[in-house]
């Protein structure tokens, strides 16, 4: 009877953050405005202050890179607002909807563009492959804490 309720189905949801800093707190409102109408709904969602090594695990892609420190440290200077978004094609739209790493060469219309400035300080997270928002998604939240359409949770059992 949960048939279709085990498990979230890879390549339908991505997982985003948005950054920490007081800065960015003004502009949640509006980055939400922009997720909802882009299309995506939200599974699940939540403020938390990440621990340093929980951001070198979250970020440990970029361990070799002169930067890693430093976003290490801003990533656990305060809380970020973490969330799934579900949407067909989730994570190509939604890294289009951010925008480019670096804020200057992103376009017009994209969160980056509208609010980040600076590389270092662009405002959001978007996974960046479906297996990877598998990952981070799980990094952050369990299947219980995630909601389908109908509102119902995914149990993570029976698959
Ligand atoms: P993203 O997927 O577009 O967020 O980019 P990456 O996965 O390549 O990098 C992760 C995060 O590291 C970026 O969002 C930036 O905040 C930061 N970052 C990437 N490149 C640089 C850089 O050249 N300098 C600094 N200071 N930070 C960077
Ligand atoms: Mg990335």
């Amino acid at each position: 009877m949960f048939q279709d309720n085990y498990a979230p189905q890879k390549g339908t949801f991505t997982f985003t953050m948005i950054k920490p800093g007081e800065e960015n707190q003004d502009y949640v409102g509006e980055i939400l405005t922009m997720i909802h109408e882009a299309g995506f709904r939200i599974q699940a969602m939540k403020m938390v202050r990440l621990r340093t090594k929980q951001a070198e695990m979250f970020y440990r892609h970029l361990s070799d890179q002169p930067f890693y420190q430093d976003v290490v440290k801003y990533m656990t200077s305060g809380p970020v607002i973490a969330a799934v978004l579900e949407k067909e094609n989730a994570v190509v739209d939604y890294r289009k909807l951010i925008g480019a790493t670096d804020p200057t060469k992103a376009e017009e219309g994209t969160i980056r563009k509208r609010f980040a400035k600076s590389t270092d300080r662009n405002v959001v997270h978007g996974s960046d492959s479906d297996d990877n928002a598998a990952e981070e998604a799980s990094f952050f939240f369990s299947f219980s804490e995630r909601y389908n359409k109908d509102g119902h949770c995914f149990f993570g059992w029976g698959k």
